[in-house]
């Protein structure tokens, strides 16, 4: 008999990723040791509650009489009111001439980012990805019959190698994924590094005769630190593909609710809007969930509460870099990289757990020698962490 199963679904399937594992391990250990005695940093699951007006806007949607108007089909790319309220937002905020004919609703970055690989991948293309990065980007490329293509850091900004961007572009590249504010670095990418991208894209879609695209992927667009500026990639490059999320910007990771907006500038647009509405039929990503669509229509315009993961930022990036860690200075998101003491990541992050931390080792992420700490936890956590961060470095000495 041949294979029962898929078996690279198998695989996905049995091997978690380390910082679900990480998650895991955490709730388990809680039982055991108390939950006051373990200090999460695994997962970006926002602590910042959603704005008031997200339960407004629940309260008004679940009143509606018409309950088809709550709970029914919207059409397949979403309802056309809440695309229109999407491409005004893109409109007012970015200065992009966007109407709702080129934004699909659905259910969170990590659909945006499956339907628009999908989409683009014509026959086993090859998709960039900077390193650090989302390691669910692999899995996603893959599984849209794609090819990863990793391109290493520079350091100490956490940027691209340019170098090795040029260098790891071929004719058979169809996009890149830029992902800033970066999970997992906390870098936000300047325009300069924008500009810097977006030439040498130039460049090798000449010199290849194809275009080349860029998918921006955006769920932590909102969440940035001071003066710190995130530049609309759409107004720098027309072969751009937005791939958003409400998850982090207004809290809501659970409720499943994002969006793609292709580029009306990009070549072909009209076919690639139709692609991405194909590739959400055939996945079945049709018709995102209707209420958290008019909460959208709502809310679209309002903003997260950056302050308290400002606090979260300075507190433990202060605390840590005053005890001799290493770390990058976020500018964005809400992830601390943390360069660890031994080189072996996943050996760090192993001895870190018996001081009841869970940091995620940077490997997956494609960096080593770095664990994340997601610090969108309460500030209390934060503080009561801290003896257990210096008694960790302090075990090194
Ligand atoms: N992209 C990045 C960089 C992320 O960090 C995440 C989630 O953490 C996603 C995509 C997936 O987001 P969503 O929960 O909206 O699917």
């Amino acid at each position: 008999m041949g294979k029962l199963f898929n078996e690279d679904m198998v695989n996905y399937g049995t091997n978690r990723s380390s910082i679900r594992e990480l998650f895991e391990f955490g709730k388990k250990r809680a039982l055991e040791v108390g939950a006051d005695k373990v200090y999460d940093y695994s997962l970006g699951n926002p602590n910042v509650p959603a704005p008031e007006s997200v339960r407004k806007s629940l309260e008004r949607i679940v009143a509606i009489p018409d309950t088809t108007l709550v709970h029914g089909y919207t059409s397949a790319p979403g309802d056309l009111r809440v695309r229109n309220a999407v491409a005004n937002n893109i409109k007012t905020r970015f200065g992009v001439d966007i109407s709702a004919d080129y934004i699909y609703m659905t259910c969170g970055a990590a659909a945006s980012l499956c339907i628009s690989l999908r989409a683009l991948n014509t026959d086993n293309n090859e998709f960039i990805i900077l390193a650090p990065f989302f390691p669910e980007y692999k899995v996603f490329t893959l599984s849209a019959g794609g090819t990863p293509v990793v391109v290493p850091y520079s350091e100490p900004d956490f940027g691209p190698d340019f170098d090795k961007l040029e260098k790891a572009i071929t004719k058979n590249t169809k996009a890149i994924i830029v992902n800033s504010p970066n999970n997992p670095s906390g870098a936000v990418f300047s325009e300069d590094t924008i500009k810097k991208i977006v030439a040498i894209l130039n460049k090798k879609s000449k010199e290849y005769g194809n275009p080349i695209y860029i998918i921006a992927d955006e769920p932590y667009r909102e969440i940035v630190y001071g003066d710190v500026k995130v530049p609309y990639i759409m107004n720098y490059y027309d072969n751009t593909v937005v791939c958003y999320s409400y998850s982090k910007s207004l809290s809501l990771p659970g409720e499943r609710i994002g969006y793609v907006a292709v580029s009306p500038k990009a070549e072909g647009a009209n076919e690639l809007y139709a692609a991405v509405c194909g590739a959400g039929r055939a996945m079945g990503y049709v018709c995102a969930p209707s209420i958290w669509q008019n909460v959208i229509m709502d809310c679209v315009n309002d903003l997260p509460n950056v302050k308290a993961y400002e606090e979260n930022r300075n507190l433990l990036y202060n605390s840590l870099t005053d005890m001799g860690y290493t770390c990058v200075r976020p500018d964005g998101a809400f992830y601390l990289f943390i360069k660890t003491p031994e080189p072996d990541a996943r050996a760090f992050s192993n001895r870190a757990k018996n001081y009841g931390l869970l940091l995620v080792p940077g490997d997956d992420f494609g960096a080593k020698g770095y664990v994340r700490a997601a610090y969108c936890v309460s500030n209390d956590m934060i503080k009561r962490s801290l003896p257990a961060f210096k008694e960790l470095i302090d075990s090194y000495k």
